[in-house]
């Protein structure tokens, strides 16, 4: 662990869900009175999410480093330490890091019933390239 690491970089994130190395450590579980979960997700340069929506959204609270937000159709947005991305309910969407730097973000996400998330595609090399070209 970095000394100006935050929180303990976790456990290794699945690869059918994340491309890259992607790692979370999980803050809050759903309970009684929480219908959210909140994590902390680290991605290494060049790890980023699949394509995905939250059925009832997600804000994102990146505490370090560089990457990219992007929703379907719509430009990438670049995002770095200190912003907040607020993602409506069932926005097809991906998040990670640049090509060359790491990003840790804290991700609060709200559950519908059980679910908090539905995992599409891959972000493909070429989508991804595209954006980190710019
Ligand atoms: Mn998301």
């Amino acid at each position: 662990m970095d000394t100006t690491d935050i929180f303990p970089k976790g456990q290794q994130l699945p690869s059918e869900w994340f491309t890259g190395n992607a790692f979370l450590t999980q803050l809050i579980a759903k309970d009684k009175n929480h219908e959210f979960s909140v994590g902390c997700v680290t991605f290494e340069p060049k790890a980023r999410t699949v394509w995905h929506t939250h059925p009832k959204g997600q804000v994102l609270i990146v505490i370090d480093g560089e990457g990219f937000y992007q929703e379907k159709g719509k430009p990438v947005q670049p995002i770095a330490k200190g912003e907040v991305i607020n993602i409506p309910e069932n926005i097809e969407h991906w998040h990670g890091a640049t090509d060359t730097k790491k990003l840790v973000h804290i991700a609060i996400t709200n559950y519908k019933d059980d679910v908090q998330v539905t995992w599409l595609q891959p972000v493909s090399d070429d989508e991804y390239s595209e954006v980190n070209a710019k």
